[in-house]
């Protein structure tokens, strides 16, 4: 009797002092403010932090420019050396071939790393502003992109795994619907007899019911032509084999899916047919494609003019294919010294109430839209995501710190994520992108857990491919918080005293 009385006490002894001991989440939590105290630290910390998915990146800005200098060397590609411009062939301004062997090679790659991202820009002599700088790259390295996407996405595939992200939502490429293209399939003529009608269909004096009825015509005439129908598949299956060339012989690698798009800046007809192409090519059975999205830069004359004709697209387009289609907006992606006041206004509310977008690319201006708190109400109650882009905002815009509205979305509910936009144009990381919630908003480690979960969360995935990756990341939060609690507990107690004496 005794001995099992003394069993019961140590067996009550051993469960209180297991009870007692508080989850390692908490204790991580608890001394996060020595991690966040240094920048050093807090890199270290947030390097080995699973994150989850990146849901937001442009697969061609993401490359760094030091891929893009291998791949023109190695491809002999021509350089317009003032502009930076690649080409394949010679021309009037591109005479300089780039080789392996080229003499002064390590200028040029210097030269070009700083022509092709936002590398120095502020230190030299830069005669675009940071948003057309930033914009313009793209033109200027896509001759070593076009060929080479796949050697592309296996450079961030490998990225991803270094820094613990799990899956990632890109945009490769769009079905390139320019009218050639679709004259090609539709018939010579076709594009520029209804192009023209779609731009008075989408005009400021258009009433939706006609902009729907031209929109159900040309929807019909796409679906029962055979050859937009193989273009479609085309494009479906060369998602499907950048994502599965990419990912040959890796041992790790994350999961990709990948969004189809349109360029906001091209002709009304291009932009639907390629937001078409893109909603079409998402229902196609065991299709890559997951989601669609706009995008370009948003103050462009024709984007803002097409502005509520684009999301009238969306709309029709989303009732047109059984609203299971998921899309993704860049909306908002604008400041005052960008646009006139007029134009921040509403396309933020036009993307979420017109288009139904289920997340929101960038955001930035929602403090400039009209009734924005009860924009911000309807947000929150739909659950629209705001995938928030630090440092591409703080280049491209030049809004950072208390001028970004992330603390804004946070407080009002709406739900975020941080995604990292163009990374290698931006010389960034995703781990970047945490640092700056951490050291600019305050975050503590229950934040980016929360905000790391819903970038899995609201993925585009299908619900038990979602599952599947959230048990991964929560086996890999469970390592990792075993180990930095006790990293943190074996803290020298000076260093702890300093961190908080310096608060
Ligand atoms: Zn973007």
């Amino acid at each position: 009797m005794k001995k099992t009385i003394l069993t019961l006490t140590a067996c009550l002894l051993g469960c209180s002092a297991a009870w007692c001991r508080k989850p390692d989440s908490v204790r991580i939590n608890n001394r996060f403010d020595i991690v966040a105290e240094n920048p050093c630290r807090l890199r270290q910390f947030l390097n080995e932090m699973p994150k989850g998915g990146d849901l937001h990146t442009h697969l061609t800005g993401a490359a760094y420019a030091e891929t893009y200098f291998d791949i023109a060397c190695r491809d002999s590609l021509w350089l317009d050396p003032h502009s930076g411009r690649l080409a394949p062939t010679p021309d009037s301004s591109a005479t300089v071939r780039l080789t392996p062997d080229m003499p002064d090679r390590p200028a040029y790659r210097t030269a070009l790393i700083d022509k092709w991202s936002v590398r120095n820009y502020r230190s030299s002599c830069q005669t675009l502003p940071p948003d057309e700088h930033f914009f313009a790259t793209f033109g200027l390295f896509s001759a070593a992109a076009d060929n080479h996407l796949a050697e592309l996405l296996r450079e961030l595939r490998r990225r991803a795994v270094q820094e613990n992200v799990l899956y990632l939502e890109l945009m490769p490429l769009s079905a390139n619907l320019y009218a050639d293209k679709i004259d090609s399939i539709c018939g010579a003529g076709f594009f520029d007899r209804n192009n023209a009608r779609l731009r008075q269909a989408i005009g400021p004096d258009a009433r939706p019911e006609k902009t729907d009825a031209l929109l159900a015509e040309l929807f019909d005439l796409w679906e029962n032509s055979a050859a937009m129908q193989e273009c479609i598949d085309r494009y479906v299956a060369t998602i499907d084999s950048l994502d599965t060339r990419s990912a040959e012989g890796l041992a790790a690698t994350p999961l990709c899916r990948y969004q189809g798009y349109a360029d906001r800046n091209a002709e009304p007809l291009e932009v639907y047919a390629m937001l078409y192409a893109a909603y079409k090519g998402c229902l196609k059975p065991e299709s890559k494609l997951v989601g669609v999205n706009i995008l370009s830069p948003e103050n462009g004359e024709t984007a803002l003019a097409d502005y509520t004709g684009h999301m009238r697209m969306f709309r029709f387009l989303d009732e047109a294919t059984g609203g299971t289609v998921r899309t993704s907006l860049h909306a908002g992606e604008l400041t005052l010294a960008l646009v006139q006041p007029e134009e921040l206004r509403d396309h933020i509310r036009q993307a979420v109430l017109t288009a139904g977008a289920d997340r929101i690319g960038h955001g930035t201006d929602i403090a400039y839209e009209t009734e924005s708190c009860a924009l911000l109400d309807t947000m929150r109650g739909r659950q629209t995501v705001v995938e928030i882009n630090l440092a591409s905002n703080e280049f491209i815009l030049g809004v950072q710190g208390d001028e970004h509205p992330f603390p804004l979305y946070r407080q009002a509910g709406v739900p975020t994520v941080l995604a990292t936009d163009d990374a290698g144009v931006l010389r960034t990381d995703l781990t970047q992108q945490y640092m700056m919630a951490v050291e600019r908003y305050g975050l503590d480690y229950y934040d980016l857990k929360q905000l790391v979960r819903n970038s899995i969360r609201y993925g585009f995935l299908p619900e038990e491919e979602k599952r599947i990756l959230m048990c991964r990341l929560e086996e890999s939060f469970a390592d990792f918080e075993r180990k930095w609690s006790a990293q943190l507990d074996s803290a020298p107690a000076a260093d702890r005293r300093s961190a908080r004496s310096r608060r």
